[in-house]
């Protein structure tokens, strides 16, 4: 069913696959928003085509000034309230009396201890009863995010992932958010590519990978960029048999 699907979808734009995949797929439609480029595009056209689609985020306590800043010119310029996760109380305030404030700079696994409390587990209570969830991720972000599917089986989860944007570039992403007067979060313009919690991101130096900015004091190789929200049960970013191809 999912490839079938995926077959129907891939030929439309990156709106109509949104509208086409609410109108396939019954029951709660959650679409996580971390008010990056990408993302408030997709939020564009959630509202201004009226989709039945909850908009959330995971707010991680840690996030940039900045991005609480386009968070709520959002709401203001479509009418709309996104829905905020907030880390389960007692595992922070357990977190942050083991490792401290900082604590996620010491090692791998303490990082993504930190993420695992501020995101992924909020991530997983909103998605508990879900049928189907909608992310930003495009392709040509990263080697990692190369073969990742327009649409998945999340098998965990217990739900269909679509990522319309997955075969879109930046460029093309910036053009239509400049066409469209879409708000944009400040730090773009400042260098952030990608932009996530404040002390686990940095701008990008010239020539730098979208996703270099991000726990940049870990290396490539120990770890793939990514905090674990958009990783299957095998540690690995869901694909499927057949990878989306990207227009170059
Ligand atoms: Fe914690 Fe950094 Fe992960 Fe945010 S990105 S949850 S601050 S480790």
């Amino acid at each position: 069913m999912t490839e079938l699907l995926q077959s129907r979808l891939m030929p439309l734009s990156p709106a109509e696959r949104l509208a086409a995949f609410r109108g396939a797929v019954a029951g709660r439609m959650v679409f996580t928003t971390s008010l990056g480029l990408e993302d408030q595009i997709l939020t564009h056209w959630i509202a201004t085509q009226n989709l039945d689609i909850e908009i959330a985020t995971l707010d991680t306590g840690r996030l940039f000034s900045e991005t609480y800043t386009v968070w709520a010119e959002t709401e203001e310029r479509y009418g709309i309230r996104i829905k905020a996760m907030i880390p389960e109380r007692p595992a922070l305030e357990a977190l942050v009396i083991t490792q401290g404030p900082n604590g996620f700079y010491a090692s791998i696994e303490a990082r993504k201890a930190c993420c695992h409390i501020r995101k992924i587990e909020p991530l997983n209570r909103l998605l508990s009863n879900a049928s189907g969830w909608i992310a930003g991720l495009r392709a040509d972000q990263s080697q990692a995010r190369g073969d990742t599917a327009l649409l998945s089986q999340d098998t965990a989860r217990g739900l269909l992932k679509l990522n319309p944007l997955i075969d879109w570039s930046r460029d093309q992403a910036l053009d239509f958010a400049q066409k469209h007067a879409v708000p944009l979060n400040t730090l773009h313009a400042r260098g952030f590519a990608s932009i996530g919690c404040a002390p686990c991101t940095r701008a990008l130096a010239p020539g730098e990978p979208e996703r270099a900015g991000r726990w940049w004091w870990e290396s490539e190789a120990a770890a793939s960029k990514e905090c674990g929200l958009h990783v299957g049960p095998d540690g690995h970013l869901v694909r499927i048999a057949s990878p989306v191809r990207v227009a170059s």
